[in-house]
């Protein structure tokens, strides 16, 4: 049996991460896609405008565009309408003014809009009670997005807001990297599929939903490839397969040094391993590697340690897989503890914890017994309390680090 330490120096997570984003080069080809389909998606180009955006000066409010003449006192003559999509496209004299509505178009005698609540019709004149300025509430041409403007950068994963941003200025698709296509193995003897009965012994599989989720969250394609036993034949043959048709495979559990962990050393028989002690609470051994030409990551097997090393590790790697500049590190916030938490000084650990705002402070507890077995201690989570590695005992009212989880985990 090989030990997945033996011999291997403690790495900090950083190192870790800096050996491993190393080798994550994407080799991911690129198609179009409509920007209906193309959130999460990774921008295989930039993208930029072939329009200004607004093409045409316009209102942004309800009210009367007046005629560029206008000057306090003035009582101008009501000419016409000029509607959201239907323009007022006839003449503007002197002390004349338009009615106008939000998004319609100015004609290029006004140059103001007076608000509706400060003016009033009065057999077909404006009587006006606040006069307004030279160009208010008129939305300029190209005062959001210029033509030839760089709309996105290559390497983007678009958010909602960027498809908005691109139906604005008329672009139907997108460039995106092709998906990077993960499949996932859960391993053990004693795991059961949901839907049948546990004997002594059995549990069952919760691992293989929580990354079927993370992976689809990250945008992948999650192949869900089963169970494999504990044995060297089921691993190997599992491995070899799932590497003709996946661009990375992650398992978990397995990766300790017991009688039944057996995916380092068939690693090593059919592909390449690193394997190395990541100085992380929770997390394991991390083992690393190469099966063909897909990635390999071997997690532990206890269900938070799953979550949070796929979230630390896993994550950046896919990102940089993808296409995607790898964000800046996850923000951290400020939060006062509201309780004592324990810690031996020599692991980075990311506990899980509730924060709360008290009056405009962060406050932060944990969600109790923080065991890597206990997925309630996630599921009750809104934040992970990211502690270093120097870190000892954390008194009540010390100030810690904290990274929110949002809709991530
Ligand atoms: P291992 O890393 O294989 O030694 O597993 C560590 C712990 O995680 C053991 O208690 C396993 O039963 C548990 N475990 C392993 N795989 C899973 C899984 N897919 N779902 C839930 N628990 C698991
Ligand atoms: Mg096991």
């Amino acid at each position: 049996m090989i030990d997945a330490c033996a011999n291997k120096e403690l790495l900090t997570l950083k190192q870790a991460l800096k050996l491993i984003l190393d080798v994550s080069n994407t080799t991911l080809g690129f198609e179009r896609v409509n920007i209906k389909n193309a959130r999460n998606r990774v921008l295989y180009e930039p993208i930029h405008s072939a329009i200004d955006v607004p093409s045409f000066r316009n209102s942004s409010m309800d009210g009367y565009a007046l005629h560029h003449s206008y000057t306090e006192g003035d009582k101008p003559s009501v000419v016409g309408t000029s509607w959201a999509g239907r323009p007022f496209l006839g003449d503007i004299k002197v002390n004349e003014c338009i009615r106008i509505f939000t998004g319609a178009f100015v004609p290029d005698q006004c140059d103001r809009v007076i608000m509706q609540e400060n003016a009033q019709q009065d057999k077909g004149q404006l009587k006006i009670s606040a006069p307004p300025l030279p160009h208010e509430n008129i939305r300029n041409i190209a005062s959001d997005t210029h033509k030839n403007q760089r709309l996105l950068n290559q390497g983007k994963r678009l958010k909602t807001a960027d498809l908005g941003l691109l139906a604005s200025c008329g672009i139907m698709e997108a460039p995106v990297f092709k998906r990077l296509t993960v499949g996932f193995f859960s391993t053990g003897d004693e795991l059961i599929p949901l839907g049948t009965a546990a004997n002594i012994g059995q549990i069952y599989d919760s691992n293989r939903y929580t990354l079927h989720a993370l992976l689809e969250e990250a945008g992948a394609i999650a192949i869900d490839m089963g169970v494999i036993k504990d044995e060297p034949e089921a691993v190997e043959k599992a491995l070899l397969s799932a590497s003709t048709s996946c661009d990375v495979i992650i398992t978990s559990g397995g990766v300790s040094v017991g009688e039944a962990d057996f995916i380092t050393p068939t690693l090593a028989k059919i592909g390449r391993v690193d394997a190395w002690k990541v100085a992380i609470k929770p997390g394991k051994p991390l083992v690393f590697g190469k099966v063909n030409n897909a990635l390999f990551f071997g997690l532990p097997g206890n269900p938070v340690s799953v979550m949070i090393t796929f979230q630390q590790i896993v994550l950046p790697s896919l990102q940089k897989l993808m296409g995607q500049h790898v964000q800046q590190q996850a923000m951290h916030l400020h939060a006062i503890c509201e309780e004592e938490i324990k810690k031996q000084p020599g692991r980075m650990e990311f506990q899980r914890g509730i924060a709360t705002n008290k009056n405009g402070q962060l406050t932060v507890r944990t969600t109790g017994d923080q065991s890597s077995h206990r997925l309630n201690s996630m599921s009750d989570a809104n934040c992970l309390i990211v502690l270093q590695q120097a870190d000892g005992n954390i008194a009540e009212g010390q100030t810690v680090n904290i990274q929110l989880l949002e809709n991530t985990l």
